[in-house]
């Protein structure tokens, strides 16, 4: 016998991964470039130079100290150095000793779940959201509620208000956002930090906002996403380098604490945090990347490429009849399905060679995600099969 839950995720699968490799198996039997796979979210751009640089310099350097166990929370000199970084775009001044250095972002979600939630306890997410969070969620004993989204996928703030209970211990946001682009603005994070304080008195206990930004970066018009220390007192920030730097497969990123969250709170949740990464068997975050991270921090690969990648698709799209959110940030388009049904929409679209992830899985029906961190060669390929695609459905008709 295994437990029950555990079972059941490990036979589930992601629905994103589970797409991925069947693009892997398509591409063996017809051609790589035969099929126009748009399923995960692995950057297309390389590291910027700075990545191998370093790696090679280190090289060179003591190998069991580059090689050996660091502090579990991280390297000292690293953790001044990602403080010294948030505090040049936040009003809200962050310590190092609240930051706790661990293997990506799926890592600090799954540390600070682990950290915050009592059995039993709710996570808020606003659909549509990160697949994983239900996982993380329930792994961390606690359930996840879903807010669904307003008509231009922004979060709606009266069914929020409407979900949060005597439970809620955490809410999740993610901006830039997986899977719809959405930046998240000043003004809706202000409203959500009015409602959460407007909570926390009513039920009188603490609700931490827990904010996923591997997007952080990834804005491609006007302002830069908002810094959401600046607008909630009880924040813990999940951040990771696998998109701005293009390390998804070296897992690496952090977790800071607001200084804003009351001291005595802010230091029993930071060791829950520790007990819960230990609990986790995390031990440390790669040793080698630590050490890249310290001297690239600030850097970033060209994430220009990914906003031409946005404009082909999106107009491509919208050109062939397809109804789609003109996403801000992150590299997704969520594209409404024609059909009402996802999954089948995903499956006819196979049949051109074309993989798109259906939405049932990030919270919300009737969409597909498109991954646009691909070469621009192949959305240029790709439109013929968007267009036989489209006429199946008569959009160019409708137009
Ligand atoms: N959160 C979101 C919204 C993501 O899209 C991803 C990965 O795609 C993660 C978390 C996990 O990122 P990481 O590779 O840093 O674990």
């Amino acid at each position: 016998m295994f437990p029950e839950k555990t079972l059941a995720w490990g036979r589930s699968k992601s629905c994103i991964r589970e797409l991925a490799a069947y693009g892997t198996a398509r591409k063996a039997q017809v051609g790589a470039d035969k099929v126009f796979d748009f399923s995960i979210g692995t950057p297309s751009v390389p590291a910027p130079p700075c990545v191998n640089e370093t790696i090679k310099e280190l090289l060179n350097t003591d190998s069991c100290a580059l090689h050996g166990y660091t502090p579990a929370v991280g390297l000292p000199s690293l953790r001044k150095a990602i403080a010294d970084d948030l505090n040049k775009n936040s009003s809200v001044q962050i310590s190092p000793e609240y930051i706790y250095v661990c293997c990506g972002a799926a890592a600090g979600l799954v540390i600070a779940l682990r950290a915050m939630l009592m059995p039993g306890e709710e996570a808020i997410a606003f659909a549509p959201f990160f697949p994983e969070y239900r996982v993380f969620t329930e792994g961390a004993g606690g359930n996840l509620v879903c807010v669904k989204p307003d008509e231009a996928l922004q979060p709606d703030l009266e069914e929020f208000e409407k979900s949060i209970t005597e439970k809620t211990k955490v809410v999740i946001i993610n901006t830039p956002n997986n899977p719809s682009g959405v930046v998240l603005r000043a003004d809706i994070l202000r409203k959500m930090s009015a409602i959460l304080k407007k909570a926390e008195e009513k039920y009188n206990h603490s609700i931490y906002l827990l904010s996923d930004e591997p997007y952080r970066e990834l804005v491609y018009d006007g302002e830069p996403a908002p810094c959401v220390f600046d607008y909630y007192h009880n924040t813990v920030m999940c951040y990771s380098f696998s998109k701005s730097l293009s390390l998804s497969g070296e897992r690496i990123g952090y977790l800071a604490l607001s200084s804003e969250i009351e001291q005595e709170e802010r230091d029993a949740l930071f060791a829950s945090v520790s007990g819960a990464a230990r609990a986790s068997g995390y031990v440390n975050a790669p040793s080698l990347m630590q050490r890249v991270i310290e001297k690239c921090i600030g850097a970033t690969s060209d994430i220009s490429v990914y906003k031409e990648n946005r404009e082909l698709l999106y107009n491509g799209l919208k050109e062939l009849g397809f109804d789609c959110v003109y996403p801000d940030g992150a590299f997704y388009l969520f594209v409404k399905c024609p059909e009402k049904d996802a999954k089948a929409f995903s499956e006819r679209a196979k049949k051109y060679e074309l993989l798109l992830v259906p939405s049932d899985d990030f919270g919300v029906e009737g969409y597909v995600r498109v991954a646009y961190c691909v070469s621009a060669d192949m959305i240029r390929r790709s439109m013929p099969a968007f267009k036989v695609l489209a006429e199946e459905y008569g959009l160019n008709l409708k137009k």
